[in-house]
């Protein structure tokens, strides 16, 4: 039987596959938050010299998602391939460096984990097929947006827009919603918090909220279309302030700290995706009986 065929008629096997799938996938997502938020920086401070006519910083050693290959912020002892193992390593290594035994942080196998669970959740949800492959290239983006968004307030357009661009393209072959709904769900996405935005600054004369926050809707649109918009940004919101006041609460901020949305909104985004119609049919249900 081709493994196609066995996974469409042993659905576990999917689930299990994608689960080991993404632990690996976690595993580079370490990498990934990690490194692109300083490539990003590596990369304007360049352009900034460049602009502004002065003299480039002294020549860096390369920097990327492959090169140097990792190694131990402490020690610099280079980790070796199995003490990259998702999950596992950090076990044998009972979460502590193999040269200097300087801790590891706890981050890395949670994501890990984080990841392996929610693919193999997706896995279950959609069944075998491209909606559960694509649905998965999805998660994975979020997952790394989120947790760089929510440590430098910043969600990169290298990964917001290939992904804006891919639910667009999934939709004119109709694997979610109609390329009509994507289209509009996009448009209206980015303007409805463009609006908000514009609307708070010109009240208070702050920002209230980044740029990337307006294309990471716009996504939302583009893969469940228009549909899924009030919900996500009603969810978003409710999640966004009850942890937002606790967090302003705990650190003492000043108000003015502007809190990352981003990741409220890929929660939101993403649970509105894979529940949206029966949220909403059991909400009209519900003010239907009372
Ligand atoms: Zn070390």
């Amino acid at each position: 039987m081709p493994l196609n065929e066995i996974l469409v008629h042993y659905p576990l096997a999917f689930v299990v596959i994608a689960g080991l799938v993404g632990l690996l996938v976690g595993s580079f997502l370490n990498v990934l938050v990690w490194r692109l938020p300083k490539m990003l920086e590596r990369e304007w401070r360049g352009q900034a010299h460049e602009i502004l006519g002065l003299p480039d910083d002294t020549p860096q050693p390369t920097y990327n998602l492959l090169l140097p290959p990792s190694q131990c912020p402490r020690c610099e002892h280079r980790i070796r391939a199995w003490e990259n193992i998702p999950l596992l390593s950090f076990a044998l290594l009972r979460g502590r460096c193999s040269a200097c035994s300087t801790p590891i942080s706890k981050r890395y196998p949670l994501t890990e984990l984080a990841c392996g669970v929610l693919s193999a959740f997706v896995a279950w949800h959609f069944g075998f097929g491209w909606q559960a492959c694509m649905a998965l290239l999805l998660s994975w983006g979020l997952l790394a947006m989120s947790q760089i968004d929510a440590e430098h307030q910043l969600l990169p357009d290298v990964l917001v827009l290939p992904l804006l661009w891919l639910g667009l393209i999934v939709n004119s072959l109709g694997l979610f919603v109609p390329l009509h709904d994507a289209l509009w769900g996009a448009v209206a996405g980015y303007l409805v918090l463009w609006s908000v935005f514009w609307l708070f600054k010109l009240i208070t004369g702050k920002d209230g909220m980044g740029h990337g926050d307006f294309k990471l809707l716009a996504m939302f649109g583009a893969w469940g279309g228009w549909q899924v918009l009030p919900l996500t940004v009603l969810l978003s919101s409710v999640v966004g302030v009850v942890i937002g006041v606790i967090y302003l609460r705990l650190s003492r901020a000043k108000n003015s700290t502007p809190i990352p949305f981003g990741p409220y909104l890929a929660i939101a985004g993403w649970i509105a995706l894979l529940w949206g119609g029966q949220i909403t049919d059991f909400y009209w249900q519900f003010v239907g009986l009372t």
